[in-house]
């Protein structure tokens, strides 16, 4: 059978069709359909022209599914040229348009009897237009695509019967940039079954990549272009910094190339492609960390989505200190804490905090106040003071404090802190010390005016020191001629702030330069100026000065001398008048070592020479008015009556702290005449280490006398208090005071008889001043002394043996006594002889024994006390010499070195029978209370010294671990290990291993 018709031939072709419609292609999850004639179960209505050609015929699918077809098979015409165009498209957003096409096509061969006019091709076009146009097909106006050939027409069935196969073409059309489109098939003659149509373009659809969500995106309209497309990150997530997240939609539909990223925001953690809050106990404090963690030690907190944890009570989180560290706490206090004095410098050391805190940035810082002695009271040290390396942010165990005030008491805090000290508001932790500075020597001397210039003299005027650190006894001036440097120079001294330098050159340039002198040396000198002397007079007329002529100076001279040395014999005489004894004195008044010096010094009168003893107070006392004085307080007691504290505000002067010594009410005569005695003596000496009587009340009750107040009474209970906190040069300094101001005494004639260091009283600045002066009540008053088979009584301890056995009491007894006052200050008041009877220190000293060298003295002082113990009173020291061996020692301190454990002094038989015998003690407790260090009993058992045996090798930086800060005792409990060693050597034979 020849197939002539379209209706004939479609039997086969739909037998074929039905039975190869294959599955199809899986929906392309890419893609969005425009068209889709598979989809579509009513009739296409496309348009066909002619009408005869293109034909809509309806089919079944594989699934059976009703789809619409359309067919042409005009085989057997020649000049074939059906057009069929599809509704119009509208593309949407696409650009680049798929076509995909599904159809039949039979091979010409296979259809029998048909001619040359047989085609197996068809054409694809399309049209764009913003709108739909009519249903005229104008060919004119049709791009074409392509032409479509099929594949396969047909395949050889298994039974040998040919098949017609699907063919699927796909033509990509674009950029498109109408609003829409048709598409026509143009059959030329071809037996075509059109099984579908369809129409799609590609999208990347939204995606959330790398916690961000990129949204359904077109493809671009070239093939190889990709189109950027910025993600927007998940709920709870950010985008990582400078990283914001990116990817490409390729032409295909596929998401390409992701680019940065988003992050789940700190206090969240990511969970699939989204962010999930942290559990309570967990945190994350930033983007960047990966997961939540739990909260580091001594933090916690309670909700869900945190990005810290919250610290315990009591302890931070510094500022810097990241979410993730533990939170911490402040350091304890330092410890073992240590100071050194060196005059006014002072070093401290200590040991770092037993507990840190928890962290490793503990620095130190150092709070310095300056205190008064009595009432103590502290106030910050401020600028003036230096500190080295510095005073906070230490990171060392050490600092050394300049510039410290001489003779001040100050306390240092050294405080641990880290970096939450600041958060804290627990009370400050820290280690503590007080110390007294010791003396220094003067600050320079730095104004300094020419007052006036001749041509063989300079006159020049200076201000004191700022810091005069002590009284200034004198001043040296030092001058050399410019040209010479100051290879060759000479000396000029002064007691008072200016100075007169003769003998010099005419019209030559002179530099001078001036520096202090106290207790504590002398200072630096200060800066140099250059004065040039006058000019020679030149011409024959020339009017001889007296700086010229020699004739002159020595007339000059003479005469002058002369009339001063009138002026004092007559002054003497004068004074003899009035007691013997004129107030009108050298101290103070300008001395040039060059000038005239004329002999001659006050001389003490005793009052018991007067008649009336009246008449001796009122010769040397002021009197003063009672409401002048306001008693404050009572300060002790006196053999008389009370010892009070109070001020004293005399018309036009500043009020100042005085004592006031009362007598007690219904005195007898002999009592009154007794007590103001004293001030009889007292009021006859002006010496910055003598007591200084301000005056009496006589005319009032009660009767009074009035002194300078010495803020830390006596020096013997004020070094027990201060045990072991001075320097040697501190000590020293006070030994020096006390000799100067008995040098006085002695050049004045006055035997004291009575010199220990309870009679010393010390200021606040630790300026020691002899006191206590009496007569017969001297002895009466102490309670040291004691009646003597020479039948009076005596301080026996203190007293020469000459005083002692036949009463001679000399300024040479005064020394011995000095000697005896020089142990106690070095022994931080020790009892001579300790617990001896007075018999047995009689007997002691008459055999020749002499006390030891009191712990750490250095050996050049227990020599000096050594000497003061002379047995013949002419071969001592006078106190002059003291005053310049001691000098001596303080200008070269070196002298006063006792490398710690050196200072073995001799083991004499005095020391034998007195200092203890530690071999004697069981405990460690035992002998603590021997050495009066009991106090560290607990430190001694904590670091496990539970025998002498151990105490005995113990070395001095095992005594400082223990906690024993101060140094004096530091040394002292070294010295007394070192004596039981020596005793354990003695008693064993055998040393000790150390
Ligand atoms: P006296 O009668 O001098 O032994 O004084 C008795 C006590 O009063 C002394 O031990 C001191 O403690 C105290 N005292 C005496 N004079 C003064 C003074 N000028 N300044 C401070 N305290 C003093």
């Amino acid at each position: 059978m020849v197939c002539t018709s379209v209706s004939c031939l479609w039997t086969i072709f739909c037998l074929h069709l039905c039975f190869y419609v294959n599955t199809g292609i899986a929906q392309n999850t890419r893609e969005v359909i425009l068209l889709d004639s598979k989809a579509q179960q009513t009739e296409l209505e496309w348009i066909s022209s002619p009408p005869s050609g293109w034909e809509e015929i309806s089919g079944l699918d594989e699934n059976y599914t009703p789809i619409r077809t359309y067919q042409v098979c005009q085989v057997m015409e020649p000049n074939q040229n059906n057009w069929l165009r599809t509704n119009w498209i509208e593309k949407g957003d696409a650009q680049r348009i798929f076509v995909e096409l599904k159809f039949t096509l039979r091979d010409c061969n296979s259809l029998p009897g048909v001619v040359g006019s047989c085609k197996e091709t068809f054409n694809l076009y399309y049209q764009e237009t913003d709108v739909e146009v009519g249903r005229n097909i104008r060919e004119s106006q049709y791009v074409k695509i392509d032409t479509i050939a099929a594949d396969e027409s047909f395949t050889q069935g298994d039974l040998g019967e040919r098949k017609m196969k699907l063919n699927t073409e796909v033509r990509i059309i674009g950029p498109l940039s109408r609003r829409g489109f048709y598409l026509a098939f143009q059959d030329v003659g071809a037996c075509i079954a059109l099984v579908s149509v369809k129409v799609y373009y590609k999208k990347c659809w939204s995606i959330i990549e790398n916690l961000a969500t990129f949204p359904d995106t077109v493809t671009g309209s070239e093939f190889s272009s990709l189109v950027e497309v910025e993600g927007m990150c998940v709920n709870d997530a950010e985008e990582e910094a400078d990283n914001s997240p990116k990817m490409h939609c390729s032409a295909e539909g596929e998401w390409l190339v992701p680019i940065g990223k988003c992050i789940c925001k700190a206090g969240f953690h990511q969970k699939g492609d989204a962010c999930e809050p942290c559990g309570r106990g967990f945190y994350k404090s930033s983007s960047q960390d990966l997961q939540c963690s739990r909260c580091p030690a001594h933090s916690y907190n309670d909700r869900e989505g945190s990005w810290r944890c919250d610290c315990e009570d009591g302890y931070y989180r510094a500022l810097s200190d990241p979410a993730s560290v533990a939170c911490t706490r402040p350091p304890s206090a330092p410890q073992n804490l240590l100071y050194n004095i060196n005059h006014t410098t002072v070093s401290l050391e200590w040991t770092p905090p037993a507990d840190t805190g928890g962290r490793n940035d503990v620095t130190y810082r150092i709070i310095c106040r300056r205190c008064t002695w009595e009432p103590e009271e502290c106030f910050p040290c401020g600028s003036n003071v230096g500190f080295s390396p510095q005073q906070s942010g230490l990171t060392d165990t050490y600092v050394t404090i300049t510039d410290l005030l001489a003779h001040a008491n100050y306390t240092f805090e050294v405080e641990a802190v880290n970096g939450v000290s600041d958060l804290s508001r627990t009370q400050r932790l820290f280690a503590a010390v007080s110390i007294a500075t010791s003396q220094a020597a003067p600050s320079q001397v730095s104004e300094v005016i020419k007052e006036r210039v001749q041509q063989h003299s300079v006159q020049l005027s200076w201000q004191e020191p700022e810091q005069p650190n002590g009284v200034i006894t004198e001043y040296e001036i030092k001058y050399y001629e410019k040209d010479q440097k100051d290879r060759i120079y000479s000396t000029v001294k002064s007691k008072s702030t200016s100075a007169t330098v003769n003998n010099l050159k005419p019209s030559t340039a002179y530099v001078f330069q001036i520096r202090a002198f106290t207790a504590a040396g002398y200072g630096t000198f200060g800066p140099r100026l250059e004065v040039t002397t006058k000019e020679e007079s030149t011409g024959s007329a020339t009017v001889i000065s007296s700086e010229q002529n020699p004739v002159i100076i020595i007339a000059v001279v003479a005469v002058a001398g002369t009339i001063i040395l009138v002026f004092m014999v007559f002054g003497f005489i004068i004074g003899r008048r009035h007691c013997g004894y004129s107030k009108a004195d050298q101290e103070g008044d300008e001395e040039l070592y060059f000038q005239f010096k004329f002999p001659g010094t006050k001389t003490y009168i005793d009052p018991e020479t007067y008649e009336d003893p009246n008449r001796a107070v009122h010769q040397f006392a002021k009197e003063l008015d009672a409401s002048c004085i306001k008693i404050e307080r009572v300060i002790g007691a006196g053999e008389f009556g009370e010892v009070c504290s109070g001020r004293l505000k005399l018309p036009g002067k500043r009020d100042v702290s005085v004592a006031i010594k009362t007598l007690k009410v219904g005195y007898t005569e002999k009592q009154r005449r007794d007590f103001l005695c004293e001030a009889s003596i007292m009021g006859q000496f002006d010496h910055p280490n003598v007591v200084h009587l301000e005056g009496v009340v006589t005319r009032g009750k009660p009767v009074m006398i009035v002194i300078e107040y010495m803020e830390n009474g006596s020096l013997d209970a004020f070094l027990r208090k201060h045990d072991g906190q001075f320097t040697v040069i501190q000590l020293v300094g006070m030994l020096r005071g006390i000799a100067a101001g008995m040098r006085y005494l002695s050049d004045m004639g006055y035997v004291h008889r009575d010199l220990a260091a309870r009679n010393i009283l010390v200021n606040s600045n630790l300026v020691c001043k002899v006191s206590d002066f009496g007569l017969s009540r001297v002895i009466d008053d102490d309670p040291e002394a004691v009646y003597t088979t020479t039948g009076g009584k005596i301080p026996v301890r203190w007293t020469a043996m000459e005083a002692i056995q036949y009463r001679k009491f000399t300024s040479a007894s005064d020394v011995w006594s000095y000697g005896i006052v020089m142990w106690e200050v070095m022994s931080y008041g020790e009892r001579p002889y300790w617990d001896m009877s007075n018999q047995d220190v009689i007997k002691a000293i008459e055999e020749g024994y002499r006390l030891p060298a009191p712990m750490d003295c250095p050996p050049g002082l227990h020599q000096l006390m050594l000497d003061c113990w002379q047995k013949d009173r002419a071969d001592r020291p006078k106190f002059d010499q003291i005053v310049g061996i001691l000098d001596k020692m303080i200008r070269n301190p070196n002298t006063l070195k006792t490398p710690m454990g050196t200072c073995t002094r001799p083991i004499s038989p005095l020391l034998d029978q007195n200092t203890p015998d530690f071999t004697s003690f069981r405990l460690v407790s035992e002998w603590l209370q021997a050495i009066k260090m009991e106090r560290y009993a607990d430190n001694f058992t904590a670091a496990g010294y539970s025998s002498l045996e151990s105490v005995a090798r113990m070395t001095i930086e095992d005594v400082m671990s223990l906690g024993i800060s101060l140094v004096g005792h530091q040394k002292k409990i070294m010295s007394s290990i070192q004596t039981m060693r020596a005793q354990m050597l003695h008693l064993h034979g055998t040393g000790i291993q150390v």
